[in-house]
């Protein structure tokens, strides 16, 4: 009822008329700024307007992000988007900070290089012209020259082995993590996400951004938090307890892109590791459920216990009977239905269910794509199983079940890999040597056809470097070759 009449007051507006009002941006957030909620679309964008809209998209997505990108630059650093000071005065650099000027950036890059080289003259040179600093610099930095999609060089600079960022690159390292992969949760789940890729990211510089994200601001506030389960369920492994809710959707009834109008999203949840799924069901009726769960358990095997609430609509036993009668090999059996006392772990889940699902509608919305929640389950469901916090042992869901992280470590910005379409861009911006060599092998089956469409252009440069023939007696030649950035070049030896 209460967002029914949010929707009669208050419409939902896009974020550049927004960006000319002051008070969304202010420094820092008032509860009293806040003035839109998320106003969720039934009726998707019909076919001819979001044609039109797309014309304007990237241009649209700039003009959104390029004025709050200026506002945190002038507030964090005092630079404009180029990482220069603004009205001739210096950046800010807090003392006993890693943050990275321009200069001082380039600075380390030199010295980093000059070490890496081997050349003497040229490292004798930057010992001269940067004496004092040098031993800390080289004790704790190294430098890679890297190739992007786009065929260009870029040179990045790791403290081990996280990235380091100078300060005209924080404010999109943050935006990646924050929007696309953490998909605005809360702070310590965004910043527990940079410190994994980045070394030299504060809190602050976090909380700052998420405290002027155009999508977190509109999120209606948190009136009372939940409390925690009073007795929490025990469970000692994976696949001892899966708990299955509903969240209820019927204010939103949307069609799938089967042509199914979808009511309700089945939640499947394990007790010990947090791993859920997440799936669109018409009805509420036992036979839709089990068709879900029997197909889910198909994937990650079924649980010793299955809980469900006893409702009003079926109880646990019907919902095992109808799943075991798709398939009589899961041998799971019903809990104790739903305790009040049970209800905290369960409903925080589903609060973050729906609060990450408004989140994705709306920035969908922004970027003039369908809101269709049916259609984004696979963001939602990407965003609770890589969730994790600041913990010294926290770990995600996702890796505590599969035993590797849900996002690959990058030695490279996500944004310059989301731009790779081939495999040897990838290897180009993110070398990995393991991985090289399982492509070099499966690149050709016989000679020439190539298993892997490459891009032609970028091929024919690559080939450039390297002998398209190399000897059959010149051994040693043939190993300084394979040892080589080399993604393409005929099968030797093989078949
Ligand atoms: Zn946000």
């Amino acid at each position: 009822m209460s967002r029914t009449s949010r929707r009669k007051v208050v419409r939902y507006q896009p974020y550049p008329e927004q960006s000319q009002t002051p008070a969304h941006h202010g420094e820092i957030r008032d509860e009293s700024n806040i003035q839109c909620y998320p106003v969720f679309d039934n009726n998707p964008t019909p076919q001819g307007d979001a044609e039109e809209r797309k014309l304007t998209e990237v241009e649209e997505r700039e003009i959104q992000y390029n004025s709050f990108h200026e506002k945190y630059n002038q507030l964090m650093f005092n630079i404009d988007l180029d990482g220069n000071g603004l009205d001739g005065k210096p950046p800010i650099v807090p003392r006993c900070s890693q943050q990275l000027t321009n200069d001082s950036y380039e600075q380390l890059l030199e010295i980093c290089f000059a070490n890496q080289s081997g050349d003497e003259d040229r490292w004798r040179a930057v010992f001269h012209k940067y004496k004092t600093k040098i031993y800390d610099v080289i004790k704790n930095y190294h430098a890679k020259m890297l190739t992007n999609a786009e065929g260009e060089e870029v040179a990045r600079l790791y403290f081990g082995n996280r990235i380091a960022v100078p300060q005209r690159d924080v404010f999109a390292v943050i935006r990646d993590c924050h929007v696309s992969r953490s998909r605005h949760t809360k702070q310590n789940a965004t910043s527990a996400m940079v410190r994994k890729m980045y070394c030299n990211i504060t809190q602050k510089m976090v909380n700052t951004f998420i405290q002027m994200c155009p999508t977190c601001i509109r999120r209606p506030p948190v009136i009372k938090p939940l409390k925690g389960a009073a007795s929490p369920i025990m469970s000692a492994a994976f696949r001892n307890r899966f708990q299955v809710d509903l969240i209820d959707m019927q204010d939103q009834a949307t069609e799938d892109i089967r042509g199914v109008l979808c009511n309700f999203i089945v939640v499947l949840k394990d007790h010990f590791t947090r791993l859920s799924y997440c799936e669109p069901i018409p009805r509420k009726q036992p036979i839709f459920v089990a068709e879900v769960l029997c197909r889910i358990f198909g994937l990650i095997g079924a649980p010793k216990l299955l809980h469900s609430d006893n409702g009003n609509e079926f109880t646990s036993q019907e919902l095992i009977e109808a799943v075991k009668d798709l398939d009589k090999d899961i041998l799971s059996v019903f809990g104790r239905p739903r305790k009040p006392n049970d209800q905290g772990s369960v409903e925080i889940r589903n609060k973050m269910v729906k609060s990450v699902l408004s989140d994705v509608q709306d920035e969908q919305r922004r970027k003039g794509k369908t809101t269709n929640w049916t259609t984004l389950m696979g963001h939602l469901m990407g965003c609770l199983n890589s969730h994790e916090l600041r913990g010294a042992n926290d770990t995600s869901a996702y890796e505590t079940v599969f035993g590797v992280p849900y996002h690959e470590n990058l030695l490279c910005h996500i944004d310059e890999m989301r731009r790779c379409t081939t495999l040897e861009q990838r290897v180009r911006i993110n070398p990995d040597p393991r991985f090289e060599a399982s492509l070099r092998e499966e690149f050709y089956i016989d000679g020439d056809d190539p298993v892997v469409n490459v891009d032609t252009g970028i091929d024919d440069a690559l080939m450039q470097d390297f002998p398209a023939d190399v000897e059959d007696g010149d051994e040693d030649k043939q190993d300084e070759e394979q040892l080589r950035l080399a993604t393409r070049r005929p099968a030797r030896g093989r078949g």
